[in-house]
């Protein structure tokens, strides 16, 4: 059956991407995440992949002649793609192609072939949809795997038999999962069973690549999808075991603690739904991953996680430094997040000072609106009555930061009295009892002895330098 898609092409620039297809006398097609993406309504695209029954590098310099601002055509020649930028939107140029892979290398010894070809080597039937840009049949849906009806029906199916599609391109089980998660899809029965079989080949595949997998499935609605799959098709231990660790319930005693890992996720979908920072997002689904190597029995107590927070951010950069993820600023946030995630819940719990509230907003500095977000995802309690406690808790915890903000100006805290001053009163060189003082200036600040301001900072500075048995020049 071939349905008409013109209106999914009425944008000129497909009108001169016909043309210059004509006039170098080859066919084109407009094929994948383009066509999958109108037909969900997923809004505009930010790239459009056109296919060549010839040469894609060719045809993408003859659209750009075509066009008046004559863009400029970046050529992968090792690709045999070729790549430009129209409104903002990449248009991608490949030829048809056929392929055949090596068992160790993902990537495949490629033939120039035909449209059917090139739709037999797509991942998806949902990313196998073309739409003509030919004058015959300009328009047409060209959907030799039923992608169309896949899509109504939600499904993730391969083209062609899943073994070998997992198999040839373990990045594809990725893909799989990855789309299950952003589109809510199931992925089909024989698909998600050759995922399981070819877990170990995910091995081949650059952990950039994965991450970048990984990324997009934290990024969605419902990140908690693509986690619990990792897990049924056993990929996970190959990506992050530190979440496996955390799967399981022990029971010693009568005494129970909760399963860590399905507790995560449930704490990643909360978090997806307050915020988009892709970092907070990664702090969440590691914030607990210190309590495996943690966990201890107590014949009194019950279990413990004592310290799990600190062990926690050092597992953090093990992880990022595996993954070949930054090591920078992104992960010291989440190295933060990460060991603080626990400070809230206490001052929640005991509100009696302002000096614990101001020693948070003074560790937590600018993320302490972030920190709060995480606490308060991190509530997955199923009593509703203890739910609301929390919360409530969490809000008067905010409301106290607000407070104690605007009274005390500790976030970005600036030391009152400057070093320079305190040398300058003493008579000092550099020296570490410049040090001692300024510390022990902030240590009065954040335990309430003295305002945040300059003539109680200044005359604390001279009570302790007194003390330290300095003599005052300048006073
Ligand atoms: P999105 O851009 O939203 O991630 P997409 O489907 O456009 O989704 P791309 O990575 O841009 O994904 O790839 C474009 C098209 O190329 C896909 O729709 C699919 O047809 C094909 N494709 C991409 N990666 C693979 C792969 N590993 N194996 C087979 N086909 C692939
Ligand atoms: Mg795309």
């Amino acid at each position: 059956m071939q349905q008409n898609f013109r209106e999914a092409i009425e944008d000129p620039i497909f009108e001169t991407i016909a043309q210059a297809a004509k006039a170098l006398q080859i066919d084109c097609y407009v094929i994948g995440g383009f066509v999958r993406d109108y037909v969900l309504q997923r809004g505009l695209p930010k790239d459009i992949d056109i296919v060549a029954i010839g040469s894609g590098i060719e045809l993408a310099k003859q659209v750009a002649l075509l066009l008046p601002n004559k863009p400029q055509v970046s050529i992968f020649k090792n690709f045999g793609t070729a790549m430009l930028k129209h409104n903002g939107i990449e248009l991608e140029f490949v030829g048809a192609r056929k392929e055949s892979y090596h068992r160790d290398s993902r990537k495949p010894i490629v033939e120039n072939g035909t449209l059917e070809d090139d739709q037999n080597r797509r991942d998806f039937t949902i990313n196998a949809l073309a739409i003509s840009l030919n004058e015959a049949n300009f328009g047409a849906l060209i959907d030799p795997f039923n992608g169309r009806a896949d899509l109504e029906k939600k499904i993730i199916r391969t083209p062609l038999e899943p073994a070998i599609t997992y198999s040839d391109d373990p990045l594809r089980m990725m893909r799989a999962i990855r789309f299950a998660t952003q589109l809510e899809f199931e992925i089909a029965l024989t698909s998600l069973q050759a995922i399981t079989d070819n877990k170990e080949r995910i091995k081949i595949i650059s952990k950039e690549r994965i991450v970048d997998e990984l990324h997009k499935i934290l990024a969605s609605k419902k990140p908690s999808i693509g986690f619990a799959l990792l897990h049924k098709t056993k990929l996970l231990p190959y990506i992050l075991p530190e979440l496996v660790a955390l799967q399981g319930i022990e029971e010693i005693e009568g005494q129970r603690h909760k399963d860590n890992f399905w507790h995560t996720l449930e704490v990643v979908d909360n978090i997806a739904m307050t915020t988009d920072n892709l970092w907070l997002r990664w702090s969440a689904l590691l914030h607990d991953i210190g309590k495996a190597p943690t966990k201890k029995f107590h014949k009194k107590i019950g279990w413990t996680f004592h310290g799990h927070e600190f062990i926690g951010s050092k597992m953090v950069y093990k992880l990022f430094k595996r993954l070949r993820m930054p090591l920078n600023d992104k992960m010291k946030f989440v190295q933060k997040m990460v060991l603080m995630s626990s400070r809230p819940i206490v001052i929640a719990e005991d509100f009696t000072t302002d000096s614990a509230v101001r020693r948070l907003v003074f560790d937590a500095g600018d993320h302490v609106d972030d920190l709060m977000t995480l606490c308060e995802a991190d509530i997955t309690t199923k009593n509703a009555k203890k739910q609301k406690k929390y919360k409530n808790n969490f809000k008067l915890v905010r409301q106290k930061i607000k407070e104690v903000e605007e009274r005390d100006h500790i976030r970005n805290f600036q030391p009152p009295v400057s070093g320079e001053e305190i040398m300058r009163t003493f008579n000092l060189k550099p020296s570490k009892e410049i040090g001692i003082i300024k510390d022990a200036i902030k240590e009065a600040i954040l335990e309430g002895e003295i305002a945040n301001e300059y003539e109680e900072a200044r005359a604390f500075m001279i009570k302790k330098g007194l003390a330290l048995g300095l003599s005052q020049d300048n006073v």
